[in-house]
């Protein structure tokens, strides 16, 4: 009985793929994104012109992405797909080699940026750095944290949603300026709160996704670890480092990022009784933060303040 139940939603579950991948496309264009902050950024410019999904499931983490089949079903269809092109979706060019993408039109955010080398230093002057990524040095894929970015981000997939939907260009065009306007706020206030703060510093408990923002703002920053690097315990000697940098510099608040783990976070704050903030990368989303419909820039404004009490 067991036996055929499954048989039963196995053969279910491929009729319903079957007639999803066979559904009739709407007439609007589709724009799939791989991750939250290049999804959050088309959904601005394109509005109701478009329909736009994400590939990286809510809540997951990023770093770890492998498309499945249905996924790489939803980017075959698409008119649109817009990916960062660093180490994260790195597996991209191994699909594009092999579904056809002639009339998919590609978006890489990388090169529309000056990008960054990654930070292996971590802001950490400890003697226990052994550099031996030199050879193969990357660059951070982070781009999209600075709001500065973003602005050129908004705008290079305006230009090209233009190009591929010149029928609805002015919407896109409107929708693109009203945006902008809205980062520019943002990029002003953050830049009002470093130059009104008592200290220049930030101190992250966690992996550090943020070099292009602490370069934009001119902060300095203590991490963990850099980047998004994959380890998950810092040394002893990092984690009193830190303690140390908190105690000194009479930080009041110890920063972590979204859907990440706050026991170095928490390690540091109780040590130094002090707070643990969120300060959001946008990396990715959580489900219930997803279902109230946050965006990049609700998280941009929530950081201004959480920037506030950290400097302050
Ligand atoms: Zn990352």
């Amino acid at each position: 009985m067991k036996r055929v139940l499954y048989l039963l939603c196995a053969m279910l579950l491929v009729f319903c793929s079957c007639t999803a991948a066979e559904e009739p496309a709407s007439d609007r264009l589709q724009i799939v994104a791989t991750s939250f902050a290049p999804y959050d950024f088309a959904r601005a410019v394109a509005g109701d012109m478009a329909d736009i999904s994400m590939l990286l499931p809510p809540g997951s983490e990023s770093h770890s992405f492998e498309p499945t089949a249905q996924d790489i079903l939803r980017i075959s269809n698409c008119d649109v797909f817009i990916y960062v092109g660093g180490e994260s979706d790195a597996w991209i060019e191994g699909i594009l080699d092999s579904i056809p993408h002639d009339e998919i039109t590609m978006i890489r955010l990388m090169p529309m940026i000056e990008c960054l080398h990654e930070d292996h230093d971590h802001g950490i002057e400890a003697e226990e750095h052994v550099h031996t990524h030199e050879d193969h040095e990357e660059y951070d894929e982070h781009i999209w944290t600075s709001p500065v970015n973003a602005i050129t981000i908004a705008q290079g997939i305006c230009d090209v949603l233009c190009e591929v939907d010149g029928e609805h260009a002015d919407t896109y065009q409107a929708n693109a300026k009203t945006y902008i306007a809205e980062l520019e706020e943002i990029d002003q206030a953050f830049r009002d709160v470093v130059e009104n703060a008592q200290r220049h510093e930030i101190i992250f408990g966690d992996r550090f996704p943020f070099l292009y923002f602490v370069r934009e703002y001119g902060l300095s920053y203590h991490a963990a670890f850099p980047g998004c690097a994959s380890q998950t315990e810092p040394s002893a000697a990092t984690l009193a480092y830190l303690i140390d940098c908190v105690k000194q510099e009479g930080v009041p608040v110890v920063l972590k990022a979204e859907l990440s783990s706050d026991k170095i976070a928490n390690a540091i704050a109780e040590a130094t009784g002090t707070n643990v903030m969120t300060f959001y990368a946008c990396h990715n989303i959580s489900a219930e933060d997803m279902q109230e419909g946050r965006t990049y820039a609700s998280f941009m404004w929530e950081n201004v303040e959480t920037l506030k009490e950290a400097l302050n």
